[in-house]
């Protein structure tokens, strides 16, 4: 497919399309737009347009936001169909090389066209010229200055009665005199129609325009920093090895949860700042919801640095002017989700990734890239050091650390020096069913004394729960109806609170029906529980507690989830109720039991990785207990007490669980003993989805390196149909990283034949995927 006019591609499969005409030997500037159709588009080469350039283009009929990329000599494009850049972002610094080398590296990687990787890393605003005007007010901080000599021609030149014209004149004299600019934001005050008086008096050669593209301060430079603790001694050697690393060193710090591993990002990102007084530091953290309570531990121990935030909370013109901050440098530490491992920071010196196993850090839709591994890659290309940190590390990065390709920095315990890691048990449901102790609404007896326990002392509960809504789905007695969606192959969950039924895939909402819409019974009743039912159990068992339930429903409204975990944190909930949400990195202080609801359903799935996280995740919710002083205890409720992960978790031992892990893992012959892509297929029909993967695999046999490469058989997915679209995969695999790379980049360019093939198949390819 070529572009209607204007620009055609360059390179790929469509180049010999544009054969027929004489190419032109003119310079043009290659310019990246957000389209799968290539990587970059010729246009007129310009004195004023240069790489790094933002910049908006015409592309067939419409204009485009892009990213300069190169300059070239000649083009595919005739010379009279070559067309000058439209417009530039004229106050925006350039984006530096090696931002552009890291966008065409993840393009490579993750089988996307280079715009489509660089465009989405920018913020919002920037990708719209729409937003430039506005932005550029806010983000432009222009000063001017009145030249020695021209005061008096200046007012002079004021018209009699332009009162706020004279007041601007005036206002530059003075500053003038004061040996100071004046920036426009004051100029603007002063007379609205500053911008365009101080462009005449620039031209006229009076005045003359700077700018000092500072867009954010430091939180408080009168403030002292916050004391450190003093340090201990793992803590400390781990500070060293990491501020005295030199060149590329991947570091893995590997410390339970509350051993001080964010004190050691802290004193190491102090070394590096310090030393360097425009070195920059980006962290990153797999949750929103981490940001503020990190946000101000860095902000109170840098008081004196600026420093950035990046995430998706963050409204439009916010985001960019904190990107902006990143990209001008001014941002000397940069906080964000995975995507500010994308973020442009020209003195990048060391990056931190925060528990580095979290499954956030892969993005899953579009360009699906792990932050995790981009960032990597980063601190290889600038030559730095990169944290890994976990209590749990994947067991990708594991493995290269017990290869030596990581280096590894252990804290074996808990730093406070009176917490101690909590008591795990187990609570076995089946032995309590022997003993004739009947559950409370999915409760136990032990679990029920234990919160009683802490109400009468004082103390917290938190009650994890990893399924949202009230009840998982809603079933007839009589005739075995269940509450199905028409659209996926889900159930409907009840939502209690909001009287509905509602497909936690494809959004759809229904009202909760009186009777069952098949046979007419009216004794239709929740089955299972979710976080809304624990709440109300609770409410009833415990009605002088304060129970709050944090889960995406509790906290749809902006700022709501931080009003909650306040609330927690200054101790005015008693029980905590929540899914994943409250089980990451929070550090809460006043709770001491911690129980786990129902961690069985996670026990059955099909995914090798399904062990690895159930690990991961019970261990990091175990870990919210017994932080500081009292002593802390983890119940977990299950009928599988034998499962290998439960055993590991009273024994608090993940490098046992982890060698098992590993073991089995190269029997089989799974990541990270072999590397992974997952093509998906989907269509209205099942059958197309599958043929369609089936002539994929036939193109595949023909590629080069396909006898290097296990091409699995292509199999409906675990969850067939989601939005009436039904959906199929395939696995590829082969031993060797860059033999995978290689040969699914030829393998994809013969995606085009199947699709003539298989129409109205939309697929999908995943690098590294991390659920199949
Ligand atoms: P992690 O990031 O591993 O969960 P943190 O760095 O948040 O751990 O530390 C957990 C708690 O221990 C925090 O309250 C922190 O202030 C405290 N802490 C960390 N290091 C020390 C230390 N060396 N001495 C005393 N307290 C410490
Ligand atoms: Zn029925
Ligand atoms: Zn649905």
């Amino acid at each position: 497919m070529a572009p209607a006019s204007g620009a055609l591609p360059l390179a790929g499969a469509d180049a010999a399309t544009a054969g027929a005409v004489t190419p032109s030997a003119q310079p043009v500037i290659r310019i990246a737009l957000d389209t799968p159709a290539d990587d970059c588009f010729d246009y007129l080469a310009t004195p004023d347009v240069a790489p790094g350039d933002l910049v908006v283009v015409p592309f067939g009929r419409r204009s485009m936001v892009g990213v300069a990329v190169e300059h070239a000599q000649g083009s595919d494009v005739p010379a009279d169909k070559l067309r000058p850049v439209a417009q530039r972002l004229d106050w925006m610094p350039p984006l530096q090389p090696d931002w552009i080398e890291l966008a065409a590296f993840a393009a490579r990687y993750y089988q996307r066209r280079l715009g489509e990787v660089m465009l989405p890393a920018l913020p919002p605003a920037l990708r719209e010229a729409e937003s430039w005007p506005g932005l550029a007010q806010r983000a432009r901080t222009d000063e001017y200055r009145l030249l020695p000599g021209h005061a008096e021609a200046l007012l002079a030149a004021v018209p009699p009665r332009a009162r706020s014209v004279r007041a601007l004149a005036q206002a530059l004299a003075e500053r003038a005199a004061a040996g100071e600019p004046l920036a426009l934001a004051d100029a603007r005050v002063l007379c609205a129609a500053a911008p365009s008086r101080l462009a005449e008096w620039q031209a006229a050669g009076w005045v003359e325009a700077s700018r000092t593209a500072r867009t954010l301060l430091p939180t408080d430079p009168a403030q002292p920093p916050s004391s450190a603790p003093p340090l201990h001694e793992e803590q400390r050697a781990a500070v060293q090895a990491i501020a005295e690393a030199e060149g590329f060193a991947p570091f893995l710090l590997h410390g339970v949860t509350g051993s001080g591993k964010t004190e050691v990002y802290l004193h190491a990102m102090q070394a590096v700042l310090e030393r360097d007084p425009q070195a920059q530091v980006l962290m990153l953290v797999p949750e929103i919801n981490l940001t503020p309570q990190l946000q101000a531990r860095i902000a109170a121990r840098f008081p004196h640095l600026p420093l950035a935030v990046l995430h998706s909370g963050l409204a439009d013109q916010e985001r960019s002017l904190q990107w902006l901050a990143a990209h001008r440098g001014e941002a000397r530490i940069v906080l964000g989700t995975r995507m500010a491992v994308m973020a442009s920071l020209p003195a990048l010196a060391l990056i931190v990734v925060d528990e580095e196993h979290d499954t956030s850090y892969k993005q899953q839709e579009g360009l699906r890239y792990s932050a995790r591994d981009l960032a990597v890659w980063r601190a290889k290309q600038r030559g730095i050091a990169v944290v890994l940190g976990s209590a749990t590390p994947s067991m990708e990065t594991w493995w290269r650390a017990g290869q030596g390709t990581y280096r590894k920095l252990v804290l074996r315990e808990r730093a406070q020096a009176d917490a101690t890691l909590p008591t795990v048990r187990l609570v076995d449901l089946n032995h309590e069913r022997q003993r004739q102790r009947a559950l409370y609404e999915g409760l136990s007896v032990p679990l029920l004394e234990a919160i009683d326990a802490r109400l009468a002392r004082g103390e917290q509960s938190l009650l994890f729960l990893n399924r949202r809504g009230y009840a998982p789905v809603i079933a007839c007695d009589s005739c075995g109806w269940l509450s199905g969606c028409p659209r996926c192959s889900a159930y409907l969950v009840l939502h209690r609170p909001e009287r509905s039924l509602r497909c936690h895939h494809c959004g759809l909402e229904a009202p909760v029906p009186h009777h069952c819409p098949d046979c007419g019974n009216v004794d239709i009743a929740p089955l299972g529980r979710g976080t809304q039912r624990i709440e109300e159990a609770l409410a009833a068992r415990f009605p002088q507690a304060r129970i709050a339930r944090i889960d995406a429903d509790s906290t749809r409204r902006k700022g709501s989830a931080q009003a909650m975990f306040d609330e927690v944190h200054a101790g005015e909930v008693d029980i905590l109720v929540g899914t994943q949400m409250v089980a990451k990195g929070h550090d809460f202080q006043r709770v001491t039991l911690v129980g786990i609801v129902h961690p069985d359903a996670a026990m059955f799935s099909h995914d090798f990785r399904a062990a690895e996280h159930l690990f991961a995740s019970l261990m990091q919710v175990a870990g919210r207990a017994g932080r500081a002083g009292l002593p802390g205890e983890v119940l977990i409720q299950t009928r599988y007490p034998d499962t290998p992960a439960l055993q590991a978790l009273t024994r608090h031992d993940y490098d046992g669980f982890a060698a098992s892990q590993l073991r089995e893992r190269r029997q089989a012959g799974l990541p990270p003993f072999c590397f992974q892509v997952l093509v998906t297929a989907e269509h209205g029909q099942l059958e197309r989805a599958l043929q369609f993967l089936e002539v994929a695999r036939r193109h595949a046999e023909t590629c080069e390196l396909a006898a290097e490469v296990q091409l699995h058989d292509p199999v409906p997915m675990s969850m067939v149909r989601v939005f009436n679209r039904e959906r199929a995969q395939m696995l590829v695999e082969a031993t060797s990283r860059p033999v995978l790379q290689r040969f699914v980049a030829e393998w994809v360019r013969t995606f085009a034949e199947v699709g003539t093939e298989a129409k109205g198949v939309r697929w999908q390819l995943e690098i590294d995927p991390l659920r199949i």
